[in-house]
């Protein structure tokens, strides 16, 4: 049965675990495969689907979009996201980009056409933009909301301190400040969600929608059998995510996790999802997926949760030896 969670102190449910479309959705996979991924996703309770302009230059959100239409699920029963920093086009010009009152506006009418939406749930800044004032990026975010193009509003892979700042802002002129945050967290990935955002989960109730859970793949153990064919780390396009996850360290992690992934008779994505899940201020593990057997199989991980007892988790903390610390004054 899926879990729901308070997505941070705002009273959205959002399921514990959702889906994402990055790198998959009109670019590695088709839209049948699409269809059936969003399809198995939303029918084994998954209320939530990520998505971002900049995925695929636009099209992960016409996928998307085309797929919700056919469907015709109720609008009430699911929650969209899109992201607007990177632009939707290759190398956009300075008014295609950034967190600016311009492109945030006209990113999230762009969005909603390709989405074919009326509004969107959930809207992320996704980088901080140190070219624009904080203040006008709130206001803008604001007026958003209270226009109805979008519910509530976040940020990704910002700072303590910027999404501190964002908030000092909104309580200064009694604007909606943003209730989410979406880093990248996994075993292989913990400083910011472990350690930097901390103190953000009691002061402003943050919440997080996790990226990456496996690490691009990583962390399915699969790579230390091999490169294999048809995968995003050997697609010569993601050479550069190749690069800054493969190494021999984190190949060689994966193989010794998942011979106690096989001692606790799961498999190795299980394990890896699981242990997100574990922490409680994780809201929802995004996942993702290029085939329905992988989403199938992910999706069984919250079962696992209960095999992670401080004992596993104590050995899987050896495995690791990566613990965060946080900075002592
Ligand atoms: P993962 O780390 O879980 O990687 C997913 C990929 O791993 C799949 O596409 C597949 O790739 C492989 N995989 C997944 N399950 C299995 C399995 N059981 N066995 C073998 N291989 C498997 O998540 P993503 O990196 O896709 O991130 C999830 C979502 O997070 C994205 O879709 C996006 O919505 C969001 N995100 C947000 C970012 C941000 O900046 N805010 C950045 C990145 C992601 P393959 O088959 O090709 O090997």
């Amino acid at each position: 049965m899926m879990e729901y969670q308070n997505l941070g102190k705002s009273g959205l449910k959002v399921s514990r675990l959702s889906f994402g479309s990055w790198l998959t959705f009109g670019s590695q996979i088709g839209d049948n495969v699409a269809d059936k991924l969003l399809t198995y996703a939303y029918d084994n309770g998954v209320n939530f689907f990520d998505n971002a302009e900049v995925y695929a230059y636009g099209r992960s959100e016409e996928a998307m979009g085309k797929i919700l239409k056919k469907k015709g699920w109720g609008r009430d029963t699911y929650i969209v996201s899109s992201k607007a920093y990177f632009g939707h086009v290759p190398e956009g010009a300075p008014t295609q980009t950034g967190l600016h009152r311009k492109h945030l506006v006209e990113a999230c009418e762009a969005a909603l056409q390709r989405l074919q939406l009326d509004y969107l749930d959930l809207y992320f800044c996704h980088r901080p933009d140190k070219e624009t004032p904080i203040e006008e990026t709130v206001w803008t975010l604001h007026n958003l909301v209270t226009q109805g193009k979008i519910l509530y509003w976040g940020t990704s892979e910002w700072s303590a301190q910027e999404i501190t700042e964002a908030h000092m802002v909104a309580r200064q002129h009694h604007l909606i400040g943003p209730i989410v945050e979406q880093p990248q967290y996994n075993m292989l990935h913990r400083d910011k969600v472990e350690v930097e955002y901390s103190q953000l989960y009691k002061t402003v109730g943050l919440g997080i929608t996790i990226w990456s859970p496996l690490a691009s793949g990583v962390l399915t153990g699969k790579y230390s059998k091999g490169a294999r064919q048809a995968t995003r780390l050997t697609n010569p396009r993601n050479e550069w995510l190749k690069e800054a996850v493969l190494t021999e360290a984190n190949i060689r992690k994966a193989e010794i996790l998942g011979e106690l992934a096989g001692d606790l008779g799961i498999s190795m994505p299980q394990l890896a999802i699981a242990w997100c899940l574990k922490n409680d201020n994780v809201s929802t593990v995004i996942l993702g997926a290029s085939k329905l057997g992988q989403l199938k199989e992910n999706m069984q991980a919250p079962a696992a949760v209960e095999l992670l007892t401080d004992e596993v988790m104590k050995k899987i903390e050896k495995i690791l030896d990566n613990k965060p610390v946080a900075p002592q004054f």
